[in-house]
């Protein structure tokens, strides 16, 4: 069932990337296999996925040992301060930095460990309360101080659009996502750049795609509804 989902979406998002007039290498897709056991993630890996997204420094742990080592993890959940030590030579991307001092917690292990780690900021574009993430306000200057970090080499931004029925409802927000990062790229920051977006989940990743989404982040529509005990 894995693989031909995963038929599915890769087909998708091929349409998607020609309707767009972009070529579908540009965007990388993300199996968000959060709370998923690992062996769902090797008929993912079977079917020649490499990129897998969790939510939790725990599963990244716990899995990352039972699969081959060219899997890519993505540390795309809200990272707290006292667990970065335990991700950051294991992820490739950290899409969730949303403050200087998760910033500053990534740089001083980064500097101990001798890694140079690759963040995203997370901006909360639709100021949905119950979401992490920075204003589109804030952005700027956490992208200004993170360019002064030795160890962290900042690629682009991240957003979590709301959940909606209609994804076309989510437009604008992807847009000003996009919008945030040309800003910030126009700004010449010297150790950065914002070459990644990563916007777009199983209801609307094809709309995504339509605005610029260089990663998309997609669960359910891979590995099914996911059961929280
Ligand atoms: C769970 C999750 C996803 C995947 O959501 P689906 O709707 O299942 O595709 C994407 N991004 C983040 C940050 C998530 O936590």
């Amino acid at each position: 069932m894995v693989a031909e989902n995963i038929k599915s979406v890769r087909d998708r998002i091929q349409t998607a990337c020609r309707a767009a007039g972009r070529d579908p290498a540009e965007v990388t897709l993300i199996c968000v296999s959060k709370t998923k056991p690992v062996s769902l993630i090797r008929e993912a890996y079977d079917a020649g996925e490499r990129a897998f997204g969790e939510n939790k420094v725990q599963e990244i742990q716990d899995k990352y040992l039972g699969l081959p080592s060219d899997v890519q993890w993505h540390m795309i959940g809200h990272l707290q301060r006292n667990k970065v030590r335990h991700v950051i030579d294991k992820a490739v991307l950290i899409h969730s930095v949303d403050s200087l001092r998760l910033a500053q917690e990534i740089e001083a292990e980064a500097a101990k460990k001798g890694l140079r780690v690759s963040i995203l900021l997370e901006v909360n574009v639709a100021g949905e309360d119950s979401k992490y993430g920075l204003t589109v306000e804030e952005a700027p200057k956490l992208a200004q101080d993170v360019s002064m970090m030795p160890h962290l080499s900042l690629k682009g931004l991240m957003t979590i659009a709301p959940f909606v029925d209609d994804p076309e409802k989510n437009r604008e927000i992807f847009r000003r996502l996009k919008e945030l990062s040309v800003d910030i790229q126009s700004k010449s920051i010297d150790n950065i750049s914002m070459d990644i977006l990563s916007m777009g989940m199983t209801n609307d990743y094809e709309v995504a795609i339509s605005e610029g989404a260089t990663m998309v982040r997609i669960g359910t529509g891979i590995f099914g509804e996911r059961q929280y005990l």
